[in-house]
């Protein structure tokens, strides 16, 4: 079963990317509007007569054709805060507040029926192990046919055809298109899955730990894929992982959360090379990195707290080495610099001027950087 290379494809201007689309803009679309604004998402599971908050005021962009990865410990809020924005929470989810704008339009606000028109044709998610979710008695190709037919009213033929390109596309040979999933590697299902993923032509894909179940050579394939899918055709992509190495090779930006909040957000390289949250410098530091004599990994200690009564004031505050009196009491207010990073610490002052180990940085408080 060999896998094909990808067809080398011209790369996209980033003016060029909204114009690529097959399909016109949503009706409502304000075609000058930033492609994805999260502002102040507030996600709770309801447990009970009480409420986790499971996310609790996160705050995002995505421009066209950028990478956002969002990493973080386990039950931080990564999926939680994708699965909101395609409205595919499980029964005890609800979104109490805040917005999710894709081209000006609120998904917050949209039923059921019309989150139909949104999903998949704008956002779609290749879910985590994704690609033990085909189904196993219908050929590969009409599987990624399905979509293309029912949500693009596309005649079978063509739905077909376009599913055969869609495999070619991401290195499944076209006469391998009618095999049934088990007949297929892991890789391989997986190849598929972002396939299906494309299939209606998403301005936003999703991946939620894409390459967790895969050997580190498949990885590697997949996250080459995504990176050259999203440079040929122009897509956005928010990549949800708890591996970092997987963002430092495929993101732009990176968002680090905490117990269902944003504890840093900037740049892929200044998040790595210059963390400044206490919880990502030590998230940072507990991955082994080859350019260093780092002979032991740093352990984070304690336990991210129950968000059924999360502690007031900062929730690292129990783990953190620098908490101080207000920590326990006030949340943190997010700070943003002049190198494009955003923390929510009460190490960085809100003043105008921050230091930080030893460097002066500009700062302002995200309302601030709102109003620019
Ligand atoms: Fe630590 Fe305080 Fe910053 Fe929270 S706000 S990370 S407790 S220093």
């Amino acid at each position: 079963m060999t896998e094909q290379p990808i067809p080398a494809m011209l790369p996209l201007s980033p003016a060029d990317i909204r114009g690529r689309r097959q399909w016109p803009l949503p009706k409502l679309a304000d075609p000058n509007a930033p492609l994805l604004e999260v502002r102040d998402l507030k996600t709770h599971f309801r447990l009970g007569r009480a409420w986790v908050r499971a996310v609790d005021g996160v705050s995002f962009g995505l421009a066209d054709g950028e990478a956002l990865g969002i990493a973080g410990e386990s039950a931080c809020g990564k999926t939680t805060t994708a699965l909101s924005m395609v409205q595919l929470l499980p029964g005890n989810g609800k979104i109490r507040g805040g917005s999710v704008e894709l081209f000006g339009i609120d998904l917050v606000q949209k039923s059921e029926r019309a989150m139909q028109r949104y999903r998949w044709r704008e956002i779609s998610m290749v879910f985590q192990g994704a690609m033990n979710a085909l189904n196993p008695v219908i050929r590969v190709r009409d599987q990624i046919a399905e979509p293309i037919q029912y949500r693009l009213d596309q005649p079978e033929g063509a739905a077909r055809q376009r599913a055969i390109d869609l495999l070619d596309m991401v290195g499944i040979p076209r006469k391998r298109a009618d095999a049934y999933p088990h007949e297929l590697s892991g890789g391989m299902r997986q190849r598929a899955m972002i396939a299906m993923a494309l299939a209606c032509d998403p301005a936003i894909v999703i991946g939620d730990e894409p390459t967790t179940a895969l050997d580190v050579m498949v990885q590697a394939q997949i996250l080459d894929l995504l990176e050259r899918l999203r440079r040929d055709l122009g897509l956005s992509l928010i990549l949800i992982t708890h591996d970092l190495s997987v963002l430092a090779e495929t993101c732009d930006r990176v968002l680090v959360m905490y117990a269902g909040r944003v504890a840093e957000e900037g740049p892929v390289r200044r998040i790595f090379t210059a963390p400044r949250h206490p919880y990502t410098r030590k998230l940072v530091g507990s991955f082994p990195n080859l350019h260093t004599d780092r002979r032991s990994l740093a352990v984070i200690q304690g336990q991210p707290p129950d968000l059924l009564t999360p502690p007031p004031g900062c929730r690292f505050a129990p783990r953190c080495d620098f908490a101080m009196p207000v920590c326990t009491e006030v949340v943190p207010p997010e700070v943003r610099f002049s190198d494009g990073v955003r923390v929510a610490c009460h190490l960085f002052p809100t003043s105008d001027i921050a230091t930080v180990g030893g460097s002066t940085l500009e700062g302002s408080t995200l309302g601030d950087m709102t109003q620019r």
